[in-house]
């Protein structure tokens, strides 16, 4: 009898008697066997991915697990940051590290529904550098999948570096097909550059795309509650829109966010009614129902997820918005929309919450002046819309109102501002982008 007719298909190499006496290829191939049998416990895969550091990646993987874990789901968080892992320090677990047991290494328990894995656990402290070529992290991350017991498993999520390197290319092969991914980027224009990078690797290595998730996205004042910009916003959103791929959402800057993270708290558990919190339950139940609807080539995956979650999205996303209308005098409702907002009499601002409107009132705008562009981009920020309907926009204006953080969408002419509101709700108007704008710097 050939040795691998011997082995037992729960068992990992490293806790059976024989495994010394198999030879390499045996071995390889029981690991790939293990492989299999693995990866058929686990339903669903999805990995968190950015183009650079320090985005927010590794919190978006450990609350979205976490989120996950706290909704029912079993759930288990694989760090496959080699270099930099993260993880454990944020779900409290820095210092622990795995037991051997007859079915394979034993994975760490951040909660009940959670079990982790991480490098982190292997070293013998936080200091010490991995420095590991390709094929080495490749061997590692299968050994992560065929040699812990992770049980059977609702999700799997992977927390890769960032990047489309070794990593990524690795956990693509391993993992295989259905894999979902979902991206996390910054407001800043340049974050739009990184992310098409992830979205065009995603793509090519037949990933379906979850979405991507806009983080640091503005901070609201602990003293007066106004939103400050720090990173500018919206850029995520636009990036989105123009890799075509589906947006999931906008996380701002909670203060809160890094005192969980260092104190190895969930933020659901520190604060969980802080809208953090309900932004990472919303991700979870979003993830869950996509990646458990969602089947079939990556186009069409993409499309269907890109308009389930666009319609529910935008409804979400007016939860709480001042949406501004140029109008006829004197406004309201009822009132024509002009398609002229530096020409306008006056902003109609239109308080939605929930879908529903809530509040309209009335902005007059002063007399145009010739080149005074910004008068309507001060006018509406001091007003706090975050929202504007036009006709068209030029080139100037478009950037001085997305420095303020108000969306610019183009809603079409002769409608009044109610059903251009009702437009804007039910998801039919559109971000303008650049190539969208009038000549010049008119308006
Ligand atoms: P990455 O995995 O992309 O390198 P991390 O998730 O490690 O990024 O986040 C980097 C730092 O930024 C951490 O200290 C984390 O707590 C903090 N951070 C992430 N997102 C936010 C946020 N929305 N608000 C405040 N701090 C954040």
């Amino acid at each position: 009898m050939s040795k691998e007719n011997t082995c037992l298909p729960e068992k990992s190499c490293g806790s059976c008697d024989t495994a010394e006496s198999c030879d390499s290829q045996s071995q390889q191939r029981h690991m790939e066997e293990r492989l299999t049998e693995k990866l058929s416990s686990i339903k669903h895969r999805v990995v968190v991915m950015s183009g650079k550091g320090g985005v927010g990646k590794s919190t978006v993987a450990a609350n979205l697990a976490v989120a996950l874990a706290d909704g029912g789901h079993r759930v288990g968080i694989l760090d496959g940051d080699v270099h930099g892992p993260n993880i454990p320090k944020m779900l409290g677990l820095e210092g622990a590290s795995p037991q051997g047991g007859p079915t394979g290494l034993q994975p760490l328990e951040a909660s009940v529904n959670l079990k982790v894995m991480s490098m982190a656990f292997l070293l013998p402290n936080s200091d010490t550098p991995v420095a590991w070529r390709g094929p080495m992290k490749h061997t590692l991350f299968q050994q992560f999948l065929s040699d812990v017991d992770w049980g059977e498993l609702d999700y799997l999520i992977v927390d890769l570096p960032p990047g489309t390197g070794d990593e990524a290319m690795s956990i693509a092969q391993i993992l295989g097909s259905p894999l979902w991914s979902i991206i996390v980027t910054t407001p800043q224009d340049v974050a739009l550059l990184d992310s098409r990078k992830s979205v065009v690797f995603a793509k090519s290595v037949d990933m379906n795309i979850l979405g991507m998730i806009e983080n640091m996205s503005g901070l609201t004042c602990p003293h007066c509650a106004e939103k400050i910009d720090l990173f500018k916003t919206g850029g995520g959103e636009r990036a989105a829109q123009e890799l075509m791929v589906p947006f999931l959402g906008a996380i701002p800057i909670d203060p809160n966010l890094v005192l969980a993270g260092d104190a190895g708290i969930p933020i659901a558990n520190l604060d969980s009614s802080s809208k953090v919190a309900e932004i990472f339950r919303e991700l979870a139940a979003t993830t869950d129902r996509v990646v458990k609807n969602g089947k079939g080539p990556l186009q069409n995956a993409a499309a269907d997820n890109l308009s389930q979650i666009e319609t529910e999205r935008r409804s979400r996303y007016m939860l709480s918005k001042t949406v501004a209308v140029p109008s006829m005098h004197p406004g309201g409702l009822d009132a024509a929309r002009s398609g002229h907002f530096g020409h306008c009499d006056a902003f109609t601002l239109v308080n939605v919450e929930n879908g529903e409107i809530r509040d309209v009132s009335i902005v007059h705008n002063p007399p145009h002046q010739q080149g005074g562009c910004q008068a309507p981009v001060n006018l509406l920020h001091q007003n706090r819309a975050d929202a504007l309907i036009v006709g068209g926009i030029g080139m100037r204006p478009l950037m001085g109102f997305r420095q303020v953080g108000i969306d610019v969408y183009y809603g079409p002419e002769g409608e009044t501002v109610g059903a251009v509101i009702d437009h804007l709700l039910n998801g039919r108007l559109e971000l303008i982008q650049e190539n969208q704008v009038c000549g010049g710097g008119q308006f």
